[in-house]
Parts: C-alpha cells; structure tokens; sequence
C-alpha cells in the first residue's frame, strides 16, 4: 500500500530516522519541526497520515492535533501521536483531542508499520464513501446535510468475547452504564450475535485461553456483514507479533491489557464516531441511489430503472429463461382534470393511481412513471394472457371507485386505457415499448376504458 505521510517532530535526527523507515517502505513522505508549519503543510498537501510528536515548542502535538481535527479540509487525516511518556493520562488526552492511535518512543518498526497500514486501509475505504458522497452532492443526488460531525449519542451497543467471566464483568464495569453492553463468552456465540447487525463495536479478548480469538476476527472480515464492524482486540503488551497480526487482519484497534477505563472509553468514542460517520455516508449513499431509480410524484420507479428491468428481461428472454409482457397505461381525458379542478387535483389522481398500480401488481412487476399520465408495468414471466388478467383487474381498480382530489372538491371518476406487448424473438426495447404503445392508441381510439394487446400475441397465446 502506498501514502503519504508527513512526519512531525521538533528533533531533526528523530524526523529523519521516521522518514527513512518509512521510504524503506516506499510510503512518500512529507516533514515538518514546527506545529504550525505542520498545519500549514496538512492543509495545502493533505497526507493520508501524519505522526505527530507530542512534545514540541510553541504549539504541543495535542493542540495540533485538536486543530487538524477541528478544521474540515484536515479533519479526516488520520493522526498518530507519538510519545515520549508511556503515560495513560497522556494517552486519553490525545484520543480526546481526536487522534487516532498512539505510539511510544523508542518506536517499534514491526508495530509502527502495522498501525501505519491499518490507518492508510481505514482511510482509503472512508475517501472513497466521501468522495462517492461528495459526487452526489454535486449532482442534486443527495440533500442531506453534510454529516461533518458525528453525534455519538444515544444507545450505543457493545459486544465483548471474553473466556473470563470475571474480567468480562470488569470491561462491563469499566465501560460504565453510557453502553448497552452483551458479554459473550463463546465465538460462535459472537459470530451468531454479530450477524444480526445491531453492535456498534466488537471487543475481543485476543488472549484469551478458551478460543483463537484472532481466526474469529478473521472470519467476521471475511463475511459480508461483519466486513464494516469495528473490532477493539485486547491483547498483551509483550505480544507483538499478535498485534501485527491482528491489525493486518482489520482489526480497528487494539487495547493493552490491563484495560485501564479512561483509554478503554476514548478508544471506544474514537471507533464508534467513525462507523457513525460511515454508516450516515453509507445510507446517504443508499438513499441518493434509491431516489436516482423513484418518481419523487407517485414513489414508483422512473423510466431510467425500468429501462434497465426491460433490458435484464431481454436477456432473460433470449437465454430461453422465461418470457416478458409490458403493459402501457395512460389516463383518459387527464387534461380535464387538470383543467376542471386544477394541477394539485391532477397530481393526486396520479398518486392515487401508483397506489392502485402497486396494490394490483405482484411483487416482481416493475411498475413505473413513464412520463406525465402515462405509467409502464413490466411483468416478467408473464404471457400476454397473465398479462391481459391483470390490466383489466387494475383497469377495473381504476374505474371502480372515484378519486379523492383534495378538500372540498368531489370525487372524480377516473379511467385507463392499455396497451399490451409480449416479447417476441429478435426484439429490442424499444420494439416492444412500440408495439404496447400502438395497442394503447388501439384503446384510446376504440373508446378508451380498455386494454388492447398485440394482436399477433393474442392469437399465439
Ligand atoms: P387522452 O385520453 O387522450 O389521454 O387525453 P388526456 O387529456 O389524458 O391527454 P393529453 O395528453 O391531452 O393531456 C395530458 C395532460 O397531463 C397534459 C399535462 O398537463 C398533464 N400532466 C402531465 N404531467 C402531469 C403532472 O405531473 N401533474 C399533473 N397534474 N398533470 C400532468
Ligand atoms: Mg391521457
Ligand atoms: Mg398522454
């Protein structure tokens, strides 16, 4: 993995020891000896990861920290602090300035190099939801506000695999009553909870005695949905190589035991904030896709989706799997409505007539807004016959009871006409649509109220 990575410490030899380990790794690498000139360069060069002394002149590493985290263009560059002092105190006071991890002096490479990969993988996967994010935005797709911070209130839920009773209780203890917190004492047991998708954090006791902790980490990347579960491992300070190991497998962080209560809590905000902050771009994302393939009138599929439903149904049909019909409706003498009662009045017919669509169409029916009063329905698997059943079940829907259209104004009387196509060997898209759209002109002009299908088809089915 490549990156770049700006080095902070007053002490030239110790910035130019960092910077050849890590151009040994072939990590690009940025200096600087002074807080503010780090500043400067985090927001004009934006380094996928900064190490950051603590001790320096002037500006301390915990008010740089603090002052990269508070400012949007450097907020989401991860942030390693590196320390002189082994002490927690110092450690919780960088973890509560916002950094991400931490590391002693001297540095151990093996470790160093872990978290350094851990921290570059965790930021490549959250620019890539930003920028899918940001993209969005730009194109009207999404509207919610920019989810800069991350409020981490409200019920946070925290699983914890331990083989020790005793010390499960003390991490229930310790992480006090702001979590909802589930001991479990068994892997399987864990992974069965974890598939319901309702924790927030995962933590694991990697020494524990009763069970490989590490194989059961592995195993929830592995899986679809644990692949996003943030993982806080305990491990023992001695055991480098297990923390290696575990960071490379994509745990999110790791804690020394004896888990001391006020770095268990920092840790604990740091990953909950981020997965907070990853599902909000997640579901923006997810709604932006969904109203991408909805008309914003009727709540049904727009015209781009079911192109591509008609086209999946083209493949299907030409493979021999099964067959498709299309149905075309449009409302008969709309304009009157609009032109009677008003374009409010219009648009409540044409909801009305989506719920109406929707409450007569099987599930794996496509029904859509094709345009203005017309709506397209496809329905895999259905002949032409199937097909004339349900138009005159939704024509009949359609006309048997009249139109609510707003306070004070009568119920009108409303109806469709249909036109009805099957697919037929050599067809395209827009062969089909032609032929359901020439039966809609056969309805209309046969006297609208009616559903008119291919003729052809009519008489193979
Ligand atoms: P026909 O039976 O021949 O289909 O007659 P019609 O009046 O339904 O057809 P026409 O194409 O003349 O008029 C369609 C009208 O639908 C005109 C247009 O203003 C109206 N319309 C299109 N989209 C909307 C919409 O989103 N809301 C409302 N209220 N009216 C719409
Ligand atoms: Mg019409
Ligand atoms: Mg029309």
């Amino acid at each position: 993995m490549s990156g770049r990575i700006l080095v902070v410490d007053d002490i030239e030899p110790n910035v130019r020891l960092l910077k050849a380990k890590l151009e040994a790794e072939y990590y690009d690498v940025l200096t600087a000896t002074r807080g503010a000139q780090a500043i400067e360069i985090a927001k004009e060069a934006v380094p996928d990861l900064i190490l950051l002394d603590v001790m320096m002149p002037h500006m301390d590493g915990y008010e740089v920290c603090a002052r990269l985290k508070d400012d949007p263009r450097t907020r989401h560059i991860p942030v390693i602090l590196v320390t002189a002092l082994d002490q927690q105190e110092d450690r919780v006071c960088g973890l509560e300035a916002g950094a991400d991890d931490f590391l002693t002096k001297p540095i151990d490479d093996v470790t160093l190099m872990a978290r350094v990969r851990s921290l570059l993988r965790l930021k490549m996967v959250m620019d890539e939801l930003r920028s899918r994010e940001a993209n969005g935005r730009a194109m009207g797709a999404i509207f919610s506000q920019t989810p800069e911070c991350i409020d981490i209130k409200g019920d946070m839920r925290i699983l914890v695999l331990e083989d020790d009773e005793g010390q499960g209780q003390r991490i229930q203890q310790k992480l006090g009553a702001g979590y909802a917190t589930t001991l479990c004492w068994e892997p399987r047991e864990a992974s069965a909870l974890l598939q319901k998708n309702t924790f927030d954090l995962f933590i694991v006791n990697l020494a524990a005695r009763g069970f490989d902790g590490l194989r059961l980490c592995a195993r929830i990347r592995s899986d679809e949905t644990g692949r996003l579960m943030p993982i806080l491992a305990l491990v023992d300070p001695g055991n480098r190589d297990r923390i290696v190991r575990a960071l490379d497998l994509g745990v999110s962080d790791v804690l020394f035991r004896p888990v001391e209560a006020n770095e268990l809590a920092a840790r604990v905000q740091t990953q909950i904030r981020r997965k907070r902050y990853a599902d909000t771009l997640r579901k923006s994302l997810d709604d932006s896709f969904e109203m991408s393939v909805t008309d914003q009138l009727t709540g049904l599929n727009n015209r781009r989706f079911m192109d591509a439903r008609l086209e999946d149904a083209l493949v299907r049909f030409s493979r021999g799997v099964e067959t498709t019909s299309v149905l075309m409706l449009d409302v008969d003498f709309f304009k009157a409505v609009n032109d009677q009662w008003g374009h409010d009045a219009g648009d409540r017919v044409l909801q009305e007539i989506a719920r109406r669509i929707k409450a007569n169409m099987r599930a794996i029916d496509v029904g859509c807004r094709y345009g203005g009063e017309e709506f397209v329905i496809v329905m895999p698997g259905a002949t032409i016959e199937d097909a004339r059943q349900a138009a005159e079940r939704l024509r009949a829907a359609v006309e048997g009871s009249a139109f609510e259209i707003g306070q004070g104004k009568p119920p009108v009387k409303i109806t469709i006409s249909g036109g009805l196509a099957q697919l037929r060997d050599g067809d395209t898209a827009k062969r089909i649509m032609a032929r359901a759209d020439a039966c809609l002109y056969a309805a209309k002009s046969a006297g609208r109220n009616c559903i008119k299908s291919d003729e052809k088809d009519s008489q193979a089915a």
